[in-house]
């Protein structure tokens, strides 16, 4: 348990420093305890009640309990009064314990100090006190509070006792949002080549999600915020690799015999002598070398008896042991910034000293879907009507690749519908995904709010499928208008977005890895753009979808994958090599 003491002379104010501290920070929502320190001649307990007479009965213990309070009397009865160590072991656990009085104790105390009291200053004399509460300005080499100040004084005793943390070097500050003009392309370009559209959101988009720190046990799968030092090496101390025997210097080949000193060393129990050169002593796996030992021969190799062991060498010098810090170094970085964190990670990061980790807060990815024609899943569709069957997969996509979807449901081909949900949504997520109506047609909503609001870019691709795509900034946030149908919404999303969305939420641009692999399929494709067909594996070769209409749904469940086709023409027979890139590419 975390202690604190309030210490100084008579009417100095230390009742009242304790009652405005107990308050305080109980208010901040931290449980404390106190102890206080009373004069000999001060009893609790007073003739006639019952409780007096079961004590001067004899009792050993007195239990006073009521429904509101319960108060526990042990009698000393001559014995020594207990050191404040016992008393602290009968408290039941909280966050803090504030100490009023026990000045000898050791631990850290601040001081109160009123000048009207008439004593001299104790601080001076006594290294446990770290701060001074006074009610005059004081010269002493300590930090001094004003002794009403509470708040100042509530956040000391806080950060000494470390029940909050230290300033944080990092600022928690949201970055500013991206300029209006971040996805323009250049004036005059028709059909922008994928590569170069790509290459223009890598270089142009920014991180966009503020920063946390959170709990180790809770940060995977979140994008560290800053690089991560190690505060410690990793093994800290030079130890064995296995259970054995451990001894000084190699050994040559031929029958080696040890005699062997009582102790052992284990993995936080190390030993704490000297093993003299020409002795062995029994070590267990992560136990830290003893002084005088530097290598370890195995358990299995050895005839043990009580006060021997014997073995074959050769032996190497350090066999069997491990290096301080031959894993990680103290000052290494064990962790990148942008680091989208596994649970190997976390496994590094307690290894090299941390608790918890800065991390940028989760990026909120909002998904709406435009269309007079769209009804919800599974009711009733009016003729001419279909299922919203976008809404569901780019939702679950986002949950995929780890940011937090958020459904901002359905809008009719209505301008004042669409410009109603996207103000709502723009305060409530970090980037929007729209899909239908991102053409030039008269229904096209999405396209024309984000050109009229002066921060559209409309992407003519040279990809198929996959035009048309819009871009924009609306009220700060990017907007992602994906096509309707919903392959080409799909094709754009692996493809465009998500690389976007992982640079938005503080990790690196992304690019998915693929295998070259021959065809199971013939096929010509003319120059000009690229194409990505649904495709799957098939006893080592790749077979695409029969159809490659856009709206075919079927087909991207069929799918496991996408064959990319480059933008330039060729013409494709069973058994060439193509460029298939699985869904678990794009984290799917
Ligand atoms: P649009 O881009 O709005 O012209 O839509 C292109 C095609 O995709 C049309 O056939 C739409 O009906 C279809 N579509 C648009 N949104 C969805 C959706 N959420 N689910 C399924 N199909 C859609
Ligand atoms: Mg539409």
């Amino acid at each position: 348990m975390k202690v604190f003491g309030v210490t100084g002379w008579k009417n100095a104010g230390k009742t009242g420093l304790m009652e405005r501290l107990v308050a305080e920070i109980t208010k901040r929502g931290f449980s404390v305890s106190t102890v206080k320190h009373a004069h000999h001649a001060f009893d609790v307990d007073h003739e006639g009640r019952d409780s007096y007479r079961h004590r001067v009965a004899g009792a050993h213990e007195v239990m006073l309990a009521s429904g509101v309070r319960i108060a526990q009397m042990s009698e000393l009865r001559g014995s020594a009064e207990p050191p404040l160590s016992d008393l602290l072991a009968r408290l039941k656990p909280v966050d803090l314990v504030l100490i009023e009085g026990y000045k000898r104790e050791p631990h850290p105390k601040i001081e109160a100090f009123r000048e009207v009291a008439g004593h001299d200053l104790m601080a001076p004399q006594d290294g446990t006190i770290a701060a001074v509460a006074a009610d005059i300005a004081l010269e002493v080499d300590l930090p001094v509070f004003d002794l009403d100040d509470t708040a100042r004084i509530t956040e000391f005793v806080l950060r000494q006792v470390g029940l909050i943390a230290e300033a944080q070097p990092t600022s928690n500050l949201k970055p500013p949002p991206l300029k209006n003009d971040c996805f323009a392309l250049p004036p005059g370009v028709n059909w922008t080549p994928v590569d170069e559209a790509l290459e223009a959101l890598r270089t142009r988009l920014t991180t966009v999600v503020g920063r946390e720190t959170v709990p180790l046990e809770l940060a995977c799968g979140r994008v560290l915020a800053a690089d991560l030092v190690a505060k410690r090496s990793n093994p800290p101390l030079p130890n064995t690799a296995v259970d054995g025997y451990g001894f000084a210097g190699a050994v040559p080949e031929g029958e080696a015999v040890f005699p062997l000193i009582a102790g052992r060393s284990a993995a936080g129990v190390p030993y704490q002598g000297r093993v003299p050169d020409g002795h062995a002593i029994r070590v267990l796996t992560g136990a830290a070398l003893p002084d005088g030992v530097d290598t370890v021969v195995l358990e299995e190799d050895c005839a043990i008896s009580e006060t021997q062991i014997a073995f074959n060498g050769p032996v190497k010098h350090k066999s069997n042991t491990r290096k301080a810090g031959e894993d990680v170094a103290e000052g290494d970085i064990a962790l990148s910034k942008g680091r989208v964190l596994t649970p190997a990670d976390l496994a590094l990061a307690a290894a090299v000293g941390f608790g918890e980790l800065p991390v940028f807060l989760p990026l909120r990815v909002g998904v709406l879907s435009t269309g007079d024609e769209l009804v919800e899943p599974g009711q009733e569709a009016g003729v001419g009507q279909i299922f919203d069957a976008n809404r569901p997969m780019l939702l679950s996509a986002i949950a995929r690749f780890g940011y937090k979807a958020v459904d901002l449901g359905r809008v009719a081909d209505s301008r004042v519908a669409l410009t109603d949900q996207l103000k709502n949504a723009a305060a409530k997520v970090d980037v929007i995904l729209t899909s239908g109506g991102a053409s030039a047609g008269d229904e096209d909503h999405v396209s024309a709010l984000l050109r009229e609001s002066g921060a559209l870019a409309e992407w003519r691709i040279a990809l198929k499928p996959g035009r048309p795509l819009a871009l924009g900034i609306w009220d700060g946030v990017p907007v992602f208008g994906l096509p309707g149908n919903p392959v080409a919404a799909f094709v754009c999303t692996l493809i465009f977005a998500r690389p976007a969305l992982s640079v938005l939420a503080g990790s690196d641009w992304r690019v998915p890895d693929y295998f070259d692999v021959p065809a199971a399929f013939s096929k010509r494709k003319k120059p000009g753009r690229r194409e990505y067909l649904r495709a799957r594996m098939r006893g080592g070769r790749v077979e695409v979808f029969k159809s490659e209409g856009s709206g075919r749904v079927s087909g991207l469940s069929w799918a496991e994958g996408l064959v990319e086709l480059g933008d330039e023409g060729r013409e494709i027979s069973e058994g060439d090599l193509v460029r298939f890139y699985p869904y678990g590419s794009f984290g799917l």
